[in-house]
């Protein structure tokens, strides 16, 4: 497989602060990759490394098999989109999208037929004539990406592009993204601190942690194999047992972490008479908080001292159930269905 970017051994310092610290990524051609972590984790500062926007203080940036490192931004064929869309105000919708191909000289009927092109995949077609200010976040945003798009760059570089974005519209352009993404199969490498956002769109994450990436993987396994703690809290809901409890209460001798789909409350003493109890870890727990979630309820209970355990209870058929606060159940779940984490 074609690598489109490989970075090796990256470190970026703002006077003491370590913004990258040893970044090591290959990403290979076609993919969507994304960059996920908590604010202030590094994520821009490795688009803006990757750009050439910021020169790391060491290490090597190679883009296609070839090594960038000290090239400008402008000879990179990489290009991004910002969440403040960095659209020329003056300039109504063909302007902005066609501005890169003025600049390389390109006019008449061949820059029109390209502009029409890539104003129809992004669902634009109509719009030409608006400026900006005429248009919704939603239409800024496709601009944005037409105008990143329109010269065919190898690697796209996105920044919390839908980050401006309301709930609904947002989860419409994810979709809409993904689809221009295997339309133009072009490599995306898409920064985000939302794990929805992430697990939905991605071919690949980079979890980033600290200016460090804590694990690089499928969502799939990002989900059900967190590699440690840091991981799995950040990364959906979750329960994690410490070493000293999971050794107090399961005697087991490793930290774990155990998702609510997975765990079964046992209302009834023939419920828990079902199951092969070899197979299961169960505990007592007491319900400390009941929080309806539409087609389920987030449960939530404390168990032994100081463990909460998130369940969600799906809603099949009883819409209305609901449980007293304080109440007592059996709770077990399968032991395979854990992930032992280092802490
Ligand atoms: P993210 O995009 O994940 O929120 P950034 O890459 O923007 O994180 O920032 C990583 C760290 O580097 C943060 O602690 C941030 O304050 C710091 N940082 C980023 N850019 C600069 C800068 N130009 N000068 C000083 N510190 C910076
Ligand atoms: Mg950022």
């Amino acid at each position: 497989m074609l690598k489109a970017l490989n970075l090796k051994n990256i470190n970026k310092s703002y006077g003491l602060i370590k913004a990258l610290d040893n970044i090591d990524l290959t990403v290979s051609d076609g993919e969507f990759f994304s960059l996920l972590g908590p604010s202030g984790s590094g994520k821009t500062t490795c688009l803006k490394v990757i750009a050439g926007f910021e020169a790391p203080d060491n290490g090597n940036v190679s883009i296609f098999e070839e090594d960038v490192t000290n090239i400008p931004p402008f000879k990179r064929h990489v290009n991004t989109v910002f969440q403040d869309y960095a659209l020329f105000p003056h300039m109504n919708v063909r302007q902005n999208v066609g501005y890169s191909l003025k600049v390389q000289k390109m006019k008449g009927s061949p820059m029109d037929r390209k502009i029409d092109e890539i104003l129809e995949i992004v669902n634009l077609t109509g719009y030409d004539l608006r400026k900006p200010s005429e248009l919704s976040g939603g239409q800024r945003q496709r601009v944005a990406l037409a105008r990143s798009l329109i010269n065919k760059p190898k690697i796209l570089l996105l920044d919390e592009p839908l980050g401006a974005l309301d709930l609904k519209l947002r989860e419409k352009m994810q979709v809409e993204l993904k689809n221009i993404q295997r339309q133009f199969k072009i490599t995306f490498i898409y920064v985000t601190h939302d794990q929805q956002e992430a697990l939905s769109m991605s071919d690949r994450i980079a979890v980033f942690n600290n200016g460090k990436i804590e694990q690089i993987d499928t969502p799939a396994n990002i989900y059900s194999k967190p590699i440690n703690s840091f991981v799995a809290e950040f990364i959906g809901t979750t329960s994690i047992f410490n070493k000293d409890s999971a050794m107090k209460i399961f005697g087991l001798d490793k930290a774990f972490s155990v998702r609510p789909e997975n765990i079964i409350i046992m209302e009834t003493k023939k419920d828990l008479a079902a199951i092969d109890k070899k197979q299961y870890f169960i505990t007592n727990g007491t319900l400390a908080d009941c929080q309806f979630q539409g087609s389920h309820l987030k449960m939530t209970y404390a168990i032994d001292n100081d463990c909460k355990l998130s369940v969600f209870k799906s809603l099949e058929g009883n819409i209305n159930q609901k449980y007293d606060i304080n109440i007592k159940h059996t709770i077990a779940w399968k032991k395979t269905d854990i992930t032992t984490l280092n802490e």
